[in-house]
């Protein structure tokens, strides 16, 4: 079948002769057979892993997948496709000098590390790593702040991070210069130590030398861009000048709740440059036939620089010319704690405290400091061997002044003459006179006492990682509550709280905090004071029945037949709280409960349903 015609029909005991021709035809030209020919046989079931649909399955169109693998015979390279290669025997040169799998091999990868992706083989030694490792690195690649592009003056990205001081990795894999990855570099190289220090880098958290930070370790910036269209159809315009408006005085663009903004330029627009307060005026429009001034104002929290403006306008779907104005602001994104870093073997970590660099544990040969200290704990479980050998890779390459290639599957290529990268880079530590094993006596910078042990120091290269505390922090004291319910309402954005949930009050059930379950979801939430009547037992019919008090008054007093004495006195005042069932007072007490309960209250006897409560006295 070629690309799905049948042309002709090959016996099932001719057909492999005619697959070797065909290859040999498609590698050496001969005879018009395109190398891009894709040679997929299906064999009949029987021979064990044959499709539902056995031939031979010849494509030759355009804009199909194809991968180069050896022919073992002739030892030319191939191009197989995606569904040839499902059918073929593809050896994988592991290393080994005899073949590990008793199959026939007809092809051969090129290399072992033709397995990887362009992400996956960024990782130096990952074949020294286990392998959920490597795929935590991949999906954390993904998530550098680095360099993403180099067209940054030019692009109007909605949200895109920067790294101000991206470095070339010491030790890298031979793809890493193949894929160009200077041009778009993904971290910084961190002198890291490996020790337990002080308690604050426990679980994955890690110290960072404030030091450090401040000579520009992570240091970042991102960009937003915020847009404001013009309302369609209206005669609404960008380019009013402010300055005539605040002659003008105009009271409705700048009140005091919104002062005039010097920085807001003779257009309307923010002039590049300038700083800009969280919640402060990006923007002025104006209606040229009403003359009404609409304000934008910044959003998000963030101190923002103005970076850009530019003005575009065009149709719109529907037709319409439309104006619209993109600022792109930046703002500073330096490490602070709470932010997440990772080296490049599925390691991340959480900032925990930027240490002062006096305090920190110096070698006591160089005196030198570390820029990052990470707990021991975090290797024998995750088994990172990668992480340990680039650490003392880098190290000696920085000291013999190389670029270390850290290629994963290097044994495969020549095994004879490979030697352990732990022996090699131990004996070019050697050499410059380090410990073979990498480790260094260190000082506690807290005590000046020498450590008894000697700590592992090397070079490793660290990402900074886009998930910052400053986009996901949440707190609230007072704030927002929802109209309805009177509780507060959810959400960051809307200065919310967090959600408290039966599992949190589990929890503190089973503490035995009676108080802080009752503060929670009681007082801090929606705590509401009304009146209760306790002989009827409703929330509802206790009212300040200021008509009923005033008809009692005049009963009592007008009519003088003394039958006002049977009144309470609560009831004779106005102003006070009576019950409309009971027709008194005297039952009606003030109660602290959940305001929803009212309001549960109030929708069921909505539906011809009464809540009534039981209510015992306490003081009897
Ligand atoms: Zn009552």
């Amino acid at each position: 079948m070629l690309d799905g015609l049948i042309v002709g029909f090959v016996a099932e005991s001719d057909a492999k002769l005619v697959v070797s021709a065909l290859r040999a035809a498609k590698v050496s030209g001969s005879n018009g057979v395109s190398s891009h020919l894709e040679i997929a046989h299906i064999p009949l079931s029987c021979c064990g892993y044959g499709g539902a649909f056995p031939g031979l399955y010849l494509f030759s169109t355009s804009s199909r997948m194809m991968r180069p693998v050896i022919q073992q015979q002739s030892r030319i390279t191939e191009n197989i496709g995606s569904l040839e290669q499902a059918f073929m025997s593809i050896r994988c040169p592991d290393g080994r000098q005899k073949p590990t799998c008793i199959a026939e091999h007809a092809h051969e990868e090129i290399g072992p590390g033709t397995i990887l992706s362009v992400v996956a083989s960024l990782t130096p030694w990952s074949d020294f790593n286990q392998s959920p490792r490597n795929m935590y690195q991949c999906q954390m690649a993904k998530q550098t702040m680095g360099m993403p592009l180099h067209s940054f003056c030019y692009r109007p990205d909605t949200k895109i991070y920067r790294l101000h001081t991206p470095q070339r990795p010491v030790a890298m894999t031979g793809q890493y210069d193949r894929y160009q990855m200077d041009n778009y570099p993904l971290g910084t190289n961190a002198v890291v130590a490996v020790l337990a220090h002080t308690g604050y880098d426990m679980e994955d958290a890690m110290i960072v030398n404030k030091g450090a930070m401040e000579r520009g370790l992570g240091h970042a910036t991102l960009y937003k861009t915020e847009t404001v269209t013009l309302v369609a159809g209206s005669d609404e315009n960008f380019g009013q000048c402010n300055m005539i408006q605040q002659k003008l005085g105009s009271p409705i663009a700048f009140t005091e709740k919104h002062p005039f903004d010097p920085d807001i330029d003779a257009d309307g627009a923010p002039r590049p440059g300038s700083m800009k307060q969280a919640g402060s005026i990006l923007c002025s429009v104006v209606d040229r036939s009403t003359g009404r001034v609409r304000l934008h104002k910044i959003k998000g929290s963030d101190h923002v620089i103005i970076d850009r403006v530019s003005i575009s306008s065009g149709k719109s779907s529907k037709g319409q010319t439309e104006t619209k104005m993109s600022v792109t602001v930046r703002c500073d994104r330096n490490p602070i704690i709470g932010d997440k870093f990772s080296s490049r073997h599925g390691q991340k970590g959480v900032l925990s405290f930027l240490c002062p660099e006096e305090d920190l544990p110096y070698i006591e040969k160089s005196g030198s400091r570390p820029d990052i200290l990470i707990n021991p704990h975090a290797f024998p479980s995750r088994m990172t061997i990668g992480m340990l050998l680039e650490s003392m890779a880098s190290k000696a390459g920085a000291l013999d002044g190389r670029f270390i290639d850290a290629s994963p599957f290097q044994a495969a290529n020549d095994e004879a003459h490979i030697i352990s990268p732990t022996r090699e880079y131990g004996e070019m530590l050697r050499k410059h006179g380090y410990n073979y094993s990498g480790s260094e006596t260190m000082v506690n910078g807290l005590t000046g006492e020498r450590f008894d042990v000697d700590i592992f120091v090397g070079l490793v290269y660290y990402q900074r990682l886009r998930h910052m505390v400053s986009d996901k922090f949440q707190v609230r004291s007072l704030g927002p509550n929802n109209p309805l319910t009177q509780q507060p309402i959810k959400g960051r954005k809307a200065g919310g709280g967090i959600r408290f949930g039966e599992m949190e009050r589990d929890a503190l059930i089973a503490h035995g905090s009676s108080y802080l379950i009752h503060d929670r979801l009681h007082a801090c939430s929606d705590r509401h004071v009304t009146s209760l009547c306790t002989y009827c037992g409703s929330l509802l019919a206790p009212g300040a029945n200021i008509q009923m008090a005033a008809a009692h008054q005049v009963h009592a007093s007008g009519a003088g037949n003394g039958q006002g004495n049977l009144h309470s006195f609560d009831d004779i005042f106005p102003g006070k709280v009576s019950c409309r069932v009971c027709n008194t007072g005297t039952g009606v007490h003030n109660v602290a409960l959940p305001f929803v309960f009212k309001y549960l209250a109030a929708e069921l006897a909505a539906m011809n349903i009464r809540i009534g409560l039981k209510v015992g006295d306490e003081r009897v």
